[in-house]
């Protein structure tokens, strides 16, 4: 017997998990199938590798399907200014100059998944399985059969693919992708400092690639080190007193002594898009979509739209009493998301491209570009907004209104 689910979402991780909470108490039904059932948290525990700058664009969005209590309560650290700056240019963006009380906020992915994994448990409209591992996936004339390790079988009007960018939905419905690896890894460092950090973000740019340092609570931080793979190959190898004193040769003095490494791990880094985010029965959301360089922290961020987009697009469509498989109203989706999506990754690949160069014009240019937003208040105010997911057409959820 097959369950049939008028929405089934393959993947729970932070996009996959903010589809299913922003159907809930809605009149669809909905799985969410994860793999991996994320450890549970105690204030004890040391921070994780994985972090991400969530923009205050993504923070509404949580709020408003009601996982942001959840988050703050675990662990969070706000911050409200953002220093830039390379050999001779430097500007440092700051929320009030537009009347926000934050940038943004650094969460833990795990924080953020357990949060909405969580909520979803509120919702009667959503069947949660997880851990429940995907023996087979097939797909046939629009239609998701996925069959999970315990002989359970399970089927959705529409399929949502929010698996990772390594997406099995992906390629099961034989959707390809155009990529590129960067020639860069960025190498994660979590340390702790000799002081409590701040509620400031730092990122310089050299020609071997930025270097970042997000604050954690407490004294604790992140750096991320982007340099060549060979480069990153040989940090991994130190001891971790040895890294203090490359980090300490290497980063600034305004980050405070770094008094101990907690832990470190890298990323081979990946351009990578989806040639369409829909076929018949089908919608990409999150990495399963697309896969962007880092460098300005917008990932998750663009994830967290599509899902706040899709999920309006299909309540939308189900209210209207139209099928919500319909391949026009899946298109929808696409066309609201995939142009800001791919205007993202060109962004962050000029930014890669343009700051990852030792050469002299190139470097005149980007010199002029921070003091030009240094000078200009509205250029620099835009650029803010844009970071935090302020700018262009946003979704409801991320403007925090309903969309049930
Ligand atoms: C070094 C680094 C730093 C980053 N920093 C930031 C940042 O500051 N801000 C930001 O916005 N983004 C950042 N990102 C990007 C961000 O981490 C990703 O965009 C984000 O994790 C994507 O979320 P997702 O839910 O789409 O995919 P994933 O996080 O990959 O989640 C996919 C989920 O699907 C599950 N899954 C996979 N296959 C199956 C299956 N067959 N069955 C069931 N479940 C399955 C997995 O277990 C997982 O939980 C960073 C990335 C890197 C590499």
């Amino acid at each position: 017997m097959t369950e049939e689910y008028d929405v089934l979402i393959v993947g729970g991780g932070m996009v996959g998990a903010t589809v299913a909470c922003a159907l809930g108490n809605s009149a669809l039904s909905v799985a969410l199938v994860e793999q991996t059932s994320p450890a549970t948290f105690s204030p004890e525990q040391d921070h994780d590798m994985r972090v991400s700058a969530l923009s205050i664009a993504s923070q509404q969005i949580l709020q408003t399907i009601g996982a942001w209590e959840a988050i703050i309560d675990m662990r969070s650290c706000p911050f409200k200014r953002m220093r830039v700056w390379e050999t001779a240019g430097d500007t440092e963006f700051n929320s009030t100059a537009i009347d926000y009380d934050e940038l943004g906020y650094i969460v833990e992915n795990r924080i953020t998944q357990l949060a909405l994994l969580d909520r979803v448990k509120d919702f009667s409209n959503i069947t949660l399985l997880c851990p429940a591992s995907i023996e087979n996936i097939q797909y046939q004339d629009g239609k998701t059969q996925v069959t999970l390790a315990d002989g359970k079988s399970l089927s959705g009007k529409i399929t949502v693919g929010a698996d990772g960018g390594q997406s099995r939905l992906r390629q099961t419905a034989n959707i390809g992708v155009t990529s590129w690896d960067y020639q860069q890894h960025a190498m994660v460092i979590n340390v702790e400092t000799d002081y409590e950090q701040q509620d400031i973000t730092w990122q310089r740019f050299v020609a071997t690639g930025p270097q970042a340092f997000l604050p954690l609570s407490g004294k604790n931080g992140s750096i991320v080190w982007y340099n060549t793979p060979e480069a990153v190959k040989r940090l991994k190898t130190l001891s971790y007193d040895a890294l203090i004193t490359e980090m300490t040769e290497t980063f600034p003095d305004c980050l405070g002594k770094i008094t101990k490494v907690l832990g470190v791990a890298s990323f081979p880094l990946k351009r990578q898009h989806a040639q369409t985010y829909v076929n018949q029965g089908i919608a990409l959301v999150g990495d399963a979509a697309h896969m962007i360089n880092p460098l300005a922290g917008q990932g998750v961020n663009i994830g967290l739209l599509d899902a706040a987009c899709l999920a309006e697009v299909l309540l939308d469509a189900d209210r209207a009493g139209k099928n919500i498989a319909d391949i026009d109203v899946l298109k929808r989706y696409e066309r609201l998301r995939r142009n800001e999506n791919l205007k993202m990754m060109t962004v962050m690949d000029a930014f890669y491209r343009i700051f990852s160069n030792k050469s002299m014009p190139l470097k005149i240019l980007r010199n002029l570009g921070l003091g030009l937003a240094e000078r200009i208040t509205p250029l620099k105010n835009k650029v803010m907004r844009g970071a935090m997911g302020l700018e262009g057409r946003l979704p409801k959820l991320a403007k925090g209104e309903s969309i049930l």
